[in-house]
């Protein structure tokens, strides 16, 4: 519903889950190598963009179906969606952003799922929007991967292979959806310090770069074929993760003894990631972690990408 002379857009983005992370060895730049499978799962960020006085001020919503906490989300240029808009100001000429940005956060915070990535995402197309800039979307995708390496992938969702630091995006073409249930952890995880852990737990050895995904897990995704992808899904992060939070292992095995398919660790955790071989196994599994305590949703993917859900108004 339109509000007579009030200017906003609105742009829902997925949270990602990686059923396959290769990750090479620490590159001289500081960054990694990665070879990854995402999957954009049915767990939404919002980002609405109102133009407002001066400036870009954040505020951020929190709740949801996994109740995330949103303490601790920077409010200032750093957070991710003012980096976007600013950045967007800044490549189309614009010289006083005049906007707020209210997130509604949904996937957990610093968990390993590209919330902030998908938030950056959100706020590119909502500023796009409510702007009238009228980037398409290869322009969004270029200034995106300035933002950070799983922004692209937010905006682009559905599933797709990941090269370079995991911008260089290849679509898959999923023909049926895939089953999760996540479990929430009460931690955080720095994304950074789990890298630096693999590194230091690799130390000494001959890490090659990796080049291509598994193409047993393409061609799971790409027939939806859950039995065969339990066989083949890995995270190279997960050792590291583990090892940062070893109350994660424990959860990774109950989820196991309680019908999945198979479990791990998303992206660089803490959030588990289960597999499940239908909606109706996922429900199950869901309520069978929930009654134990745990955090659990039930999602499936792939998801759309970034995509607007309320039109700017023009009054
Ligand atoms: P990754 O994309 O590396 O998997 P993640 O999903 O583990 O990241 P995020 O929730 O995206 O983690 O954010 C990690 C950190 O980035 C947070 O701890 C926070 O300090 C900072 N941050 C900046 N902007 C945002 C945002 N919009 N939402 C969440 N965190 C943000």
């Amino acid at each position: 519903m339109s509000i007579p002379g009030i200017h906003t857009a609105s742009v829902s983005a997925p949270g990602k889950i990686n059923v396959s992370l290769q990750v090479g060895p620490l590159r001289k730049d500081g960054y990694h190598s990665v070879a990854s499978v995402y999957l954009a799962v049915s767990l939404l960020e919002d980002v609405r963009a109102t133009a407002g006085q001066s400036g870009i001020t954040v505020a951020v919503e929190g709740g949801g179906p996994l109740r995330i906490p949103v303490d601790g989300i920077p409010l200032g240029p750093d957070n991710l969606v003012a980096r976007a808009a600013a950045e967007l100001a800044h490549r189309t000429g614009r010289r006083d952003p005049a906007v707020d940005l209210l997130i509604t956060k949904r996937v957990p915070v610093a968990g390993g799922m590209g919330g902030g990535s998908a938030d950056a995402a959100a706020a590119l197309m909502a500023c796009n929007s409510l702007w009238g800039t009228g980037l398409s979307h290869t322009e969004l995708a270029s200034i995106a991967s300035g933002l950070g390496a799983d922004v692209p992938f937010a905006l682009a969702g559905g599933a797709a292979v990941g090269l370079g630091v995991g911008d260089q995006l290849t679509p898959l073409d999923a023909e049926a959806s895939l089953h999760w249930v996540l479990v929430a952890s009460s931690i955080g995880l720095s994304t950074p310090g789990v890298y630096r852990r693999l590194d230091e737990l690799r130390a000494g050895r001959n890490i090659p770069e990796p080049a291509a995904a598994d193409p047993r897990v393409l061609e799971a995704v790409r027939s939806g074929n859950a039995a065969a992808l339990a066989g083949v899904i890995h995270n190279d992060l997960q050792a590291a993760a583990l090892s940062l939070a070893p109350q994660l292992a424990p959860v990774l095995d109950r989820g196991r003894e309680l019908g999945a398919l198979a479990g791990i660790v998303s992206g660089s955790g803490p959030t588990l990631a289960f597999l499940a071989g239908g909606a109706a196994a996922a429900a199950d599994l869901e309520s069978a972690l929930r009654a134990e305590g745990h955090n659990a949703l039930a999602v499936h993917g792939p998801a759309r990408g970034a995509e607007v859900t309320a039109p700017a108004d023009i009054t």
